[in-house]
């Protein structure tokens, strides 16, 4: 049976020192303060911006939800981005993702300010990430770096296998375990005998997007599984792995939901503190 690492006690544990943070940010006149901007009607990204909005408000985060029409130009979008930028008082900016179709996506992040880019998706961050020198390092990534580091298993010379080559989770990912100085291998859709070569790693991320396509075959005896996945299953969240399948063969595993998820918003809050204090 293995240990489940439990994402959501360990973002409690990690919100309440952000929030210790953020008091003595306040008692010296600054305010942290993240702007989420919104673009049309998506239900999954109105609930997601609204998570972020309850999540800062509870370590005392000051946030803003700037909800724009689905049919907002992307001129009229990089505008507002510019006019977010060169607002002293705004530490933050996270556009929520994904957005209409005639916005390009690459655009509207490029235009965020590096320092404000508290989602860590501008190609500048990807850029000093690979180099070692990532300040504001993607959410997701982060998160699941310090869901490996609670079990307070070594990192270092292990195996990892990274399922998926995203460049918010696959990607970024396998470079910090590489940083981290696993021997790293990212996997993708073409990969060929993927069963086999998962079932070598120490540590498997997965992040795919497809629910309980991981299964026993998938994972090595005592295992780490880290797992991404997220996909609404007649109104339930379902992971990529399947859980109880797995669970008795890995040695860790993180559920869903209760996972990576709460990790990810309490990466943003760290994210918007440093940008706050001005770190960058
Ligand atoms: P994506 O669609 O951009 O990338 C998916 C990747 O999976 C691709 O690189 C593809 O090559 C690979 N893939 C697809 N099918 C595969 C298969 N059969 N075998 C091997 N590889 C396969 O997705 P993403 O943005 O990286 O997100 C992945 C999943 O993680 C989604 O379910 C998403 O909702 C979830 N997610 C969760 C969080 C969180 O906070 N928990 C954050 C980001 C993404």
């Amino acid at each position: 049976m293995s240990i489940i690492i439990d994402g959501k006690a360990i973002s409690k544990r990690i919100r309440e020192s952000i929030k210790r943070k953020v008091d003595e940010c306040k008692m010296n006149g600054l305010i942290p303060n993240l702007s989420v901007v919104l673009v049309g009607e998506d239900p999954a990204s109105k609930v997601y911006a609204r998570n972020k909005q309850k999540a800062c408000k509870e370590v005392g985060i000051k946030s803003t939800v700037v909800k724009l029409e689905e049919n907002t130009s992307e001129q009229e979008l990089l505008e507002i981005i510019y006019r977010l930028n060169q607002d002293n008082t705004i530490h933050g900016i996270l556009v929520q993702l994904p957005l209409p179709n005639h916005i390009d996506e690459k655009r509207i992040i490029n235009a965020i300010d590096l320092s404000k880019d508290v989602d860590g998706f501008h190609p500048m961050h990807s850029g000093m990430l690979m180099n070692g020198q990532a300040i504001l390092e993607p959410c997701t990534p982060k998160g699941i770096i310090r869901l490996i580091e609670e079990t307070k298993q070594n990192i270092e010379g292990k195996n990892a296998v990274v399922i998926g080559r995203s460049n918010i989770v696959g990607k970024p990912v396998a470079i910090m375990l590489l940083q981290k100085n696993a021997t790293v291998t990212i996997a993708h859709s073409r990969t060929e005998n993927l069963a086999k070569l998962a079932s070598t790693a120490d540590i498997l991320v997965v992040a795919i997007g497809k629910p309980r396509f991981i299964d026993r075959n998938y994972v090595k005896e005592g295992a780490i599984v880290i797992d991404v996945g997220i996909t609404s299953v007649n109104g339930a969240l379902v992971g990529d792995v399947d859980f109880d399948d797995v669970k008795e063969k890995a040695g860790y595993i993180t559920p869903v939901p209760g996972g990576v998820g709460p990790m990810t918003i309490t990466m943003l809050l760290e994210n918007t503190l440093i940008a706050a204090k001005g770190a960058i």
